[in-house]
């Protein structure tokens, strides 16, 4: 996505504010022995062909994303040599756009979110739930895994189990009602041993540094973009103190483009 701003949103001091920034929509693809696991979409197929009608104006000239099949998961899936059934499971930090987009483009797989993410999808009881959340994402009757509250620890915090102990489900509410962070165990030998997608709880890297700084655009679009502001801040102070006391977790935002070169560089290694 490449919304204006400039150094506003990416915090690079070289760009003038009259220049667009870039933000990634991370996506993590998980090989098990029973199939991939797809932990958020990004947008879909019928997005990049129809984005007007399938995203929304008001999504599609703010973020302004690039509008390409190229970019979508299921053609990245069938690029690596896998055929989109391979994708046997989603689980999914939450529901909005730029995160489920592309769940059409997976219509076998079971989808796994909290429960009260899902609630707040299908009522859209506010204005900004019904722009946020596009019926036509869940129109063709995802297979879904619904997951309650309440459950294991997961470093001290509520979780969730996803699917069996190596995905974990955390709720980071704020963002949206059920927006959660997904763990995923990461493969032996790994010099960490969880990934840690914390989606929107979070949007720039330094936000969870040990002097948490933010780009005055981006914090001021997280702020307005939140169901739950406070909420959204002690989660994210939350992921700071993990990040602080555990280095076995690599935590990382699903739109900062720091944290993705870093994540691809450490997993294609
Ligand atoms: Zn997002």
């Amino acid at each position: 996505m490449c919304p204006f701003g400039g150094r506003l949103v990416s915090g690079d001091p070289s760009a003038s504010i009259f220049s667009t920034a870039k933000m990634v929509a991370h996506a993590l693809l998980v090989e098990g022995a029973d199939g991939l696991t797809l932990v958020d979409t990004g947008l879909g197929l019928d997005d990049v062909r129809d984005p007007a009608r399938r995203l929304g104006r008001g999504f599609v000239l703010a973020a302004r994303p690039q509008l390409g099949e190229a970019h979508t998961a299921v053609r990245q899936v069938e690029a690596l040599g896998f055929d989109r059934r391979d994708v046997r499971r989603v689980v999914l930090t939450h529901l909005d756009v730029d995160h489920a987009g592309g769940l059409p483009d997976f219509p076998e797989a079971d989808v796994h979110v909290y429960q009260v993410e899902h609630d707040a999808a299908m009522a859209r009881a506010t204005r900004n739930e019904r722009e946020r959340y596009r019926p036509c994402h869940f129109s063709h009757g995802p297979r879904w895994s619904l997951h309650a509250p309440g459950g294991d620890r997961w470093y001290g915090l509520e979780s969730v189990r996803a699917v069996g102990d190596d995905v974990v489900i955390v709720p980071t509410v704020g963002h949206t009602r059920g927006h959660s962070a997904i763990a995923v165990r990461a493969p032996a030998g790994s010099s960490v041993e969880w990934l840690v997608h914390c989606g929107d709880a979070y949007f720039f890297h330094a936000e969870i540094s040990d002097e948490p700084w933010c780009p005055p655009a981006l914090a001021l679009f997280q702020s307005t973009l939140a169901v739950d502001d406070r909420a959204r801040r002690v989660n994210a102070g939350r992921l700071a103190d993990l990040r602080r006391s555990h280095p076995e977790l690599a935590l990382f935002s699903a739109h900062c483009p720091r944290d993705y070169e870093r994540m691809r560089a450490a997993t294609s290694a």
